[in-house]
């Protein structure tokens, strides 16, 4: 591990002023500390901003949701209003990593968490995310957890998160706060795809802190939930996952939100099964049809080609889980 300095930030004014100076922030610290011991991160100062009042799960006056950075991943999948209002939050937050991990893993943390490649963590290999201009080592090698979508050429790797499908799914805005004051981005606009510059994955810019996630308020009654198909049933990433939030009224499905993981390079929202579904009646024919548009745009690679089709039957799954068929 490299040698770095370590600040406990007392308040907000402290954090931005220490982040101006060079820190990096670090709260549950399950992600940076890791890669840290790795070599792969290597920051000179770190900003413990763990004493911040970041801690708190508030229902906006919209009657929608607002989960602070510091929230714990498991204190947000047990919060009450979280598991009445939207289950898929709370669902994606208890299939992701141990017990252990989500008492410390903070939803801020979640969100800026770096890929699970394991090139990325070799620091023996060529990554273009790690070591930009060094290549893709899995490209042509072993790339069967890797990405079939929002795939460049410099990098093929899955965003690992959980939470982040439930919240692209949802249309959820990500709160910060910088040197320059407040500002909003939009989910589907905070975590970025690969293009030609693989080691930026968020859209946050030097200094500013995430303050809170916001959920928005969506028509009730409101069914939701989240299925993540892996290799073993607990303490593994997905290969494939599906967020479903689906508003049926008298029998006609209105709304649906609908995003995969364990696919994108970022969490895939899909808007094509969700144009499917909205105006017609639940079905198994409807289900499966709709389904049918999940892996539309994919580009399998040497290893990974059975994604898409599991990726159909993922979200044929959950759609039929959550929405029935009356
Ligand atoms: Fe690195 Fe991305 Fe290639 Fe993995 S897929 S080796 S993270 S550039």
């Amino acid at each position: 591990m490299h040698p770095f300095t370590y600040t406990k930030a007392a308040d907000t004014r402290e954090a931005l002023n220490a982040a101006r100076r060079g820190g990096r922030y670090i709260a549950g610290g399950t992600t940076l500390v890791d890669l840290m011991r790795e070599t792969v991160e290597r920051p000179s100062s770190l900003v413990d901003i763990s004493a911040l009042p970041l801690r708190e799960v508030t229902v906006t006056k919209s009657g929608g949701l607002r989960i602070g950075a510091l929230v714990t991943m498991a204190e947000a999948a047990a919060h009450p209003k979280v598991r009445t209002l939207y289950p898929v939050i709370s669902q994606a937050l208890e299939l992701s990593a141990s017990a252990q991990l989500r008492n410390m893993a903070t939803i801020g943390g979640n969100i800026m968490q770096r890929t699970r490649c394991t090139y990325f963590r070799d620091v023996t290999a060529d990554c273009n995310k790690r070591e930009p201009g060094s290549g893709c080592a899995a490209l042509h090698g072993f790339n069967r957890a890797h990405a079939i979508l929002g795939t460049s050429g410099e990098c093929v790797a899955t965003h690992p998160s959980d939470v982040a499908v439930a919240f692209a799914a949802l249309e959820a805005t990500v709160h910060l706060l910088g040197p320059d004051g407040e500002r909003r981005v939009p989910f589907a606009d905070f975590l970025l795809r690969p293009g030609s510059t693989p080691q930026r994955e968020q859209a946050v810019r030097q200094g500013e802190l995430i303050t809170a996630v916001e959920i928005p308020a969506l028509p009730r009654p409101l069914r939701s939930g989240y299925l993540k198909v892996r290799d073993r049933q607990s303490y593994e990433f997905a290969l494939t996952s599906a967020a479903v939030a689906l508003h049926v009224r008298g029998g006609v499905i209105q709304e649906a939100k609908v995003a995969a993981g364990g696919v994108g390079t970022v969490p895939w929202k899909l808007p094509a099964v969700e144009l499917h579904l909205v105006g017609e009646r639940s079905s198994e024919s409807l289900w499966a049809a709709a389904a049918e548009r999940a892996a539309e745009g994919a580009r399998p690679l040497t290893h990974n080609g059975f994604k898409a089709e599991l990726l159909k039957r993922t979200v044929e799954r959950q759609l039929r889980t959550v929405g029935g068929t009356k």
